[in-house]
This record gives structure tokens, sequence and C-alpha cells, in this order.
């Protein structure tokens, strides 16, 4: 049977950057735009949402600056969490502090005060991963899998060939799973291709930022320290 991945795969190939993060990036869109729509009303994401207290940095800075945000959605996600904090931050309120209670208390031994940082601590520690992450995770294993699976037809290594490869990550999650000595000796000759490309081609810039040939004027090494730093990085 044909893999359902792999034309999505061939497709994100095809693309500028890493296809993994490329298709991560968008499916992890694609889920948080459905999130509001289907789940906020579902009991089991609404807990995973206050389990994890709402999403990670990354996917916070993407609710806030793209179109995927949605106010309503969004309102009782965090609604849900500040409640879960409150319910199991230790409890400690302002008339405790004007009766001079809370001094007393803070001048409690240090174990006793410990104890308390812990709790509080715990109050606000994400007991789970941020659901995106969860889901960005679980499809970039799944459309790994694929990848090293089809390594070697044709099809998917010329386009692989052609592509920008993996980024640094992805590529190392790749070599940490059980693959075969033709797949892997594959994935580093592609690889150390590209590596010695975008090598060549930074050299090509800083030779041409001397000004005895800055009359030669740039061509693709123009960016090439974008694509070597994604490379490396990965993009998210
Ligand atoms: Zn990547
Ligand atoms: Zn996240």
């Amino acid at each position: 049977m044909a893999d359902p991945n792999l034309p999505a795969i061939l497709e994100a190939c095809a693309q500028p950057g890493c296809p993994l993060c490329r298709l991560a990036q968008s499916a992890t869109a694609r889920f948080l735009d459905n999130l509001f729509y289907e789940m906020v009303n579902d009991a089991g994401m609404r807990g995973q949402l206050r389990d994890s207290l709402g999403f990670c940095k990354t996917h916070t800075r993407l609710l806030l600056d793209t179109s995927l945000r949605d106010p309503l959605g969004l309102t009782i996600v965090y609604h849900d969490v500040l409640n879960a904090i409150l319910l199991n931050l230790p409890r400690l309120d302002k008339a405790e502090r004007a009766t001079g209670v809370l001094d007393r208390l803070l001048r409690r031994p240090p174990e006793e005060a410990a104890e308390q940082a812990k709790s509080a601590l715990q109050a606000l520690t994400p007991r789970t991963p941020c659901p995106a992450c969860d889901y960005r995770d679980q499809y970039t294993l799944s459309m790994l899998e694929s990848l090293i699976l089809h390594l070697e037809t044709p099809d998917l290594s010329q386009a692989l060939e052609a592509s920008h490869g993996l980024c640094l990550p992805h590529l190392r999650l790749a070599l940490e799973k059980p693959i075969s000595a033709s797949r892997c000796a594959k994935l580093i000759l592609i690889h150390q291709d590209k590596f010695l490309k975008l090598r060549d081609e930074l050299a090509e810039f800083i030779r041409k930022s001397d000004y005895r040939f800055l009359e030669e004027g740039f061509g693709a090494e123009r960016n090439a320290y974008q694509r070597a730093m994604e490379m490396l990085a990965g993009s998210e």
C-alpha cells in the first residue's frame, strides 16, 4: 500500500529549508487552527492544557502573532489554567499579612520555607508538554519514519538530494533511529554534499566582501549565512 506521508514529503523537498521543519510547521499550524474550533470543548484537551499550563513560549508567540488566535478559545483555556494554578498554590492571603501572620510565617524554620517553595514550584511547573509541541513531535516522527523507509527509492532520494536537506536536529533524530547501514550512508552522503556546498558559498561571500572583489557582486551566496543558520538550528 502506498505510504500516505510520501506525497507531502516529496512536496516539502521541493520547497526551501528543511522538509521536516516545513511539514511540522504547517501541521502544527493546522493543529492549532482546529484546536479552537473542535477541541476547546473537548474535556481531554482542556485537561491537557491545564496540566501543561497552556502553551510553550514558541507556540504562545505563534498564537499571539498570527491569525490562528481565537480570543474566546484562548480566554477559556487560560481561565482554566489560572484556576488550576490558584488551586494548587499554597494559600497566603493579604489579611494574614495585615495581622502579621505572614511575617511570622516568613520567620518559620528553613525546612518549612523549603516545603512551601516546593509546593509553590509544583503548582507553577507544567506536568505535561505543550500540546502543540507534543503533536508536532509525534507528527515529525511519523514523517521521519516514512522518509527513512523510502530513502532508497529513486523518487525520494532524488527529491532529498535536490532539497536544502534536513536541519541538524532532524538529521540527528534520523541517525538516532534504528537504520540500515545503506540508508545511514545515504543520509550522510547527501548531507555531506550539502555541508560542502554551503561551506564553499560562505567562503565565497567572505572572499567577495573584500574591497578588491566587491565589484564582482554577490550571487546565490548572498543569503548562505541564513541557510547555514537555519540548517544548523532548524526552524519552528
Ligand atoms: Zn528540520
Ligand atoms: Zn509548544
